[in-house]
């Protein structure tokens, strides 16, 4: 790219065209940053505050003066201004935007120019606030926070570099996509959410002795309606602009909410702790990604420095965080088995958590984890409903090896993919054995994940010899084997860890053991159970060496 704009023109000077154009004087921009509104107080207020290096002094002789245009006015707006503008655009002039739907204002240049101009570069800022007009620009609000640029097919990539950049300087994080899934995603995460908190604050404010209810009103009332404060004006442009998105949104809320109303009314405690799990867990996963607090970025990017010194005694009583495999198997089991099934000391670590949310995903009700106790509502070897989705795995290598056989299994489809670090592992060793018994699976390029399983499978029961020693391929076959048709047995070269066949005894499933062989038949059924993981010995030798060396 060339040196960034000389000259950036701002049309409408109110809280997002103010705070841009503050952000980039202070982050000297090199730009010389004009202002123009059509109320003329606003510029003077702008010159005053800092906000810009010039008011503009003519609309015309700004427009054609200008490298750089952003139209910061109500996307009502934007169809009259690209009017006013369009004589005095010089080719190769910049234009973008900062409305909140982009269809719309897609659609407006189409109308105003034929075809939109190569240089148009759609924008939105994701960060805003409930305040308005120049008076309150803020050169940091967009510091931190996303702006989505939706470039069109034909869009300029020089352009689109520049508008970028524009964005980059005021310390916000660019992403691009296109104009129809901006207008999509915002429906469901800005339009919805402020459609529900207009529509619950005018709902109460409604009934009688309104003074009193909003009186008791505590914290989560005032967290959840902090945004029915905004700009009412822009709320209902971007209803009429996106109107088909949010009534996709509000039509899924309204089944949603609609679905809440029966559980409570018929007193389905299922249901009702089934969509509160769900959401708690999605809102912590959400709470995660916003603070960018996911465990590995701990590891990874700070340097931590250990400082020992001797002496001194390590004294006390502690509960060593519980065994991975059996957490794992815990929860696949516990949802499998008719009842519900306790489980206490269940490793709360981010792969027995990928298990956790894929069942959960397959319509388990799984409370907690909450200090290692969880309880899951089983729901019977037949039970399992189709995931929403691809079923994502993280890092959890003996997940998607377990789930393939017992996903080969259901009549549903499914895929199982996971982070890049698993994509690299082999998946033909679970995936070879599955295909005999009748599985259709198809695994990613060179054998590796992401898996697609096809479901409504008859599988039959296959006797296996594993040409290497391997739980997780045992687990596998096994799992699969509780609805082959026969008895399905695997043989190992090596012993290997046996707590599936030790679990599934535990849930009352008959299983065969002769020397290097196990063996299962379908037709039984898992009756649920109570879990007490044991502890996890290499978690346990950091304190079995601070006690040896004290
Ligand atoms: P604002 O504070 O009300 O500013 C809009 C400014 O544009 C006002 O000064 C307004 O003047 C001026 N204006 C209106 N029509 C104009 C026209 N035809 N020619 C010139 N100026 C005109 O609103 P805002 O919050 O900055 O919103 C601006 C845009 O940002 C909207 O498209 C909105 O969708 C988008 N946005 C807002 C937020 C947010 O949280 N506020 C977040 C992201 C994106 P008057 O006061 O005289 O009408």
């Amino acid at each position: 790219m060339s040196s960034w704009v000389n000259r950036v023109l701002v049309i409408g000077l109110g809280l997002i065209g103010g705070s841009l154009a503050k952000a980039l004087r202070e982050q000297n921009a090199g730009a010389c940053i004009v202002g123009y509104d059509r109320d003329e107080k606003e510029m003077q207020t702008g010159l005053r505050l800092g906000v810009i290096d010039e008011m503009a002094t003519g609309l015309p002789e700004e427009v054609s003066r200008a490298d750089l245009i952003v139209l910061a006015v109500p996307v009502k707006a934007t169809e009259a201004v690209l009017e006013q503008i369009k004589p005095h655009l010089t080719d190769g002039t910049i234009l973008t935007d900062v409305g909140s739907t982009k269809g719309n204002v897609v659609e407006a240049a189409e109308r105003v120019f034929g075809t939109v101009p190569n240089t148009f570069i759609p924008g939105h800022p994701i960060a805003g606030s409930e305040k308005s007009g120049v008076a309150a620009a803020d050169s940091q609000l967009f510091n931190g926070y996303k702006v989505i640029i939706t470039p069109l097919p034909d869009s300029d990539p020089d352009a689109t570099a520049k508008v970028d950049q524009m964005w980059r300087y005021t310390g916000a994080e660019v992403l691009s996509m296109d104009v129809a899934r901006h207008d999509e995603v915002l429906a469901a995460t800005s339009h919805l959410p402020h459609m529900l908190a207009f529509s619950l604050v005018d709902t109460l404010a409604r009934e009688e002795e309104n003074l009193d209810i909003f009186r008791y009103a505590a914290g989560g009332f005032r967290d959840f309606t902090r945004i029915a404060g905004s700009d009412p004006t822009m709320w209902h442009d971007v209803c009429l602009a996106n109107k088909e998105p949010l009534l996709r949104q509000l039509d899924r809320f309204t089944a949603g909410l609609a679905r809440l109303r029966t559980a409570i009314e018929e007193g389905d405690g299922d249901m009702m702790l089934g969509t509160f799990t769900r959401a708690k867990a999605a809102r912590e996963h959400f709470s995660r990604i916003l603070s960018d607090t996911a465990s590995s970025n701990n590891m990874n990017n700070e340097n931590v420095i250990f400082r020992a010194q001797p002496g001194g005694s390590v004294a006390g009583t502690i509960r060593v965080p519980g065994d991975k495999s059996i957490s794992h198997r815990s929860i696949m089991l516990g949802s499998l088995a008719e009842g519900i099934t306790e489980v206490s000391g269940f490793l709360e670590g981010e792969d027995a958590l990928a298990t956790l949310q894929a069942f959960r995903d397959m319509g388990v009700v799984i409370e907690g984890p909450n200090q290692g106790k969880v309880r899951i509502h089983g729901v019977g070897l037949n039970g399992l409903q189709a995931p929403p989705g691809p079923i994502y795995v993280g890092n959890s290598g003996t997940t998607i090896r377990l789930l393939s056989g017992l996903l080969s299994a259901q009549q549903f489809d499914t895929e199982l993919s996971g982070d890049e670090s698993l994509a690299k592992r082999p998946m033909e060793r679970v995936a070879k054995p599955l295909r005999l018994m009748g599985a259709e699976i198809e695994t990613g390029e060179g054998g590796r994940p992401p898996l697609k399983i096809t479901g409504g499978q008859p599988l039959k029961a296959i006797h296996y010899d594993m040409p290497m020693a391997s739980a997780q391929v045992k687990s596998c076959l096994m799992l699969a084997g509780l609805y082959a048709d026969g008895t399905t047995s695997v043989t190992e070269p090596a012993p290997t860890r046996d707590h599936t066949e030790r679990m599934l005894q535990g849930f009352g499933y008959a299983v065969d053991v002769e020397g290097s062989k196990v063996s299962v038949s379908n037709g039984g059924k898992l009756t649920a159970t109570e879990i007490d993981v044991p502890a996890d010995i290499s978690s346990a030798t950091f304190f079995l060496v601070a006690a040896a060396i004290t």
